[in-house]
């Protein structure tokens, strides 16, 4: 077979292949929230973050990332108020859900803590806080007002 005669690839796709040191996983990035800790990837060609970790860049497709510690400051860009949770959060409702842009730009999904309910509005500046539960699987992305 050579190359260019329209045969099946000789291996897996550029995408399939590990990544390089750096390439974040999905159990990794939920361990730096079990810590308190927001790491997400930058691309090293474009320099795009993304979050959750993904194996091909969604700016420009490379795969090649480095770990980006995100300083945890955000702004709450959307945000809805769960009034009947599930299960373990049950007793917990109702409680708000946010949208947050981090400073760093890209932007997380995360439960609002401290009295949140009377104070979550878009343009809410906030911290990321770490879980509640640390033990839960996976943890949740916790937010409080700053
Ligand atoms: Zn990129």
């Amino acid at each position: 077979m050579s190359a260019g005669d329209g045969g099946a690839p000789a291996g897996p796709p550029a995408w399939a292949k590990p990544g390089p040191a750096g390439a974040l996983t999905l159990a990794a990035f939920f361990d730096g929230v079990r810590e308190g800790r927001l790491v997400v990837q930058r691309c090293l060609t474009c320099r795009a973050l993304a979050v959750p970790p993904k194996a091909v860049c969604q700016e420009c497709e490379a795969i090649s990332w480095e770990p980006a510690p995100l300083g945890g400051e955000g702004e709450v860009t959307s945000f809805t108020v769960i009034r009947v949770a599930p299960g373990r959060l049950a007793a917990e409702a109702p409680y708000p859900i946010a949208l947050v842009r981090m400073t760093e730009g890209v932007s997380l999904l995360g439960r609002m803590v401290d009295n949140a309910l009377d104070a979550v509005r878009v343009g809410l500046p906030v911290r990321f806080a770490p879980p509640p539960d640390p033990s839960a699987d996976p943890p949740v992305i916790t937010f409080r007002p700053r």
